[in-house]
């Protein structure tokens, strides 16, 4: 009887790519990552942390926040690394494909695409609109999806992703893909359409040696998070701080709200070579909300 072929991941030669394993994570030489929303909160923790680790940086935000990209991408250029802002909507796909175009021409090919930028809203069923469901999607999901595809696209042409050197794509989740949350069900739901493109597209990615995987942080004190805060204290008759004061002692095991360098951490990770095995995972950073 004959074996059936294996499969092509299998038929490959993985044992000549293993490497040793170290004790610290494998730090890339001048790979070039996007990192969206990347003027503030997240994105620019993510983005300084990439850059520490040996990263060329492109800053991508909307024009709103143009200051703060300049400053970010700055800092990053005073650490010796390249930089530059590449203003682009994520939502509109065009002005994504011209964000690739502008990172690949001023820093270099893209080996990391991190599609970070997102927007939350709190407003209960009864009172929410096509319009806020609408957006709400264009700039979580679509922005994600445009990412993915604009990522994939240029490194696939650059034709230098290998079993040994995959190219990454990461987006952010949350743990309101796990667990719900009320008031925040357009939020909600377009966090789990991240996880469902994720894992999708880590299916179709891996022949191309692409990994794709997403990182669903829990409660990070940033402008997002005031925001959300404030709206659930008026609808809950709850004063500023009182919310998150309430979560942190009761929902969060590790007893304190997180900080962007918390998710920038687990990122810098799943960019890394020592993350090569791991694709269509939504991985949680979130001192212990929800336990999956
Ligand atoms: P933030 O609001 O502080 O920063 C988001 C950045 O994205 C801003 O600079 C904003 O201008 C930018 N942005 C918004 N729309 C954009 C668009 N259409 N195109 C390009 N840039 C755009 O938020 P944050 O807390 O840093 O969140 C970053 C990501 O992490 C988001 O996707 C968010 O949903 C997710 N997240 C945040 C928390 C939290 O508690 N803060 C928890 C879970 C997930």
């Amino acid at each position: 009887v004959r074996a059936a072929p294996l499969p092509r991941v299998l038929r490959t030669a993985p044992l000549a790519h293993h490497r040793s394993f170290s004790s610290s994570l494998s730090r890339p030489d001048a790979l070039n990552a996007i990192v969206t929303g990347s003027a503030r909160g997240i994105g620019k923790a993510i983005a300084l942390r990439l850059a520490r680790d040996g990263y060329n940086v492109c800053i991508n935000d909307i024009p709103a926040n143009e200051a703060g990209a300049q400053e970010v991408s700055k800092e990053i250029e005073s650490m010796g690394r390249k930089s530059c802002v590449a203003i682009a909507d994520v939502s509109d796909y065009s002005q994504v494909e011209q964000m690739v175009q502008t990172s690949v021409k001023q820093i270099g090919p893209l080996n990391t695409m991190i599609a970070n930028a997102g927007i939350a809203q709190v407003k209960p069923l009864l009172d929410l609109t096509s319009e806020d469901f609408e957006r709400m999607f264009r700039i979580n999901v679509f922005g994600v999806q445009n990412c993915y595809k604009a990522g994939a696209l240029q490194l696939i042409s650059q034709n230098n992703c290998t079993q040994e050197q995959p190219g990454k794509m990461l987006a952010a989740a949350s743990i309101v893909a796990f667990k719900p949350f009320a008031l925040l069900s357009h939020y909600s739901s377009s966090k789990w359409a991240v996880r469902g493109l994720t894992q999708a597209y880590a299916m179709e990615m891996a022949e191309h040696n692409i990994t794709v995987n997403a990182y669903a942080p829990g409660i990070v004190g940033t402008a997002m998070w005031d925001l959300i805060d404030e709206e659930l204290g008026k609808k809950k008759g709850a004063k500023k701080g009182e919310t998150i004061a309430k979560y942190s002692g009761e929902l969060i095991a590790l007893g304190r709200v997180s900080v962007p360098e918390d998710v920038a951490k687990l990122v810098s990770f799943l960019a890394s070579r020592d993350s090569d095995y791991i694709t269509g995972q939504t991985q949680v950073v979130d001192g212990g909300i929800v336990m999956t």
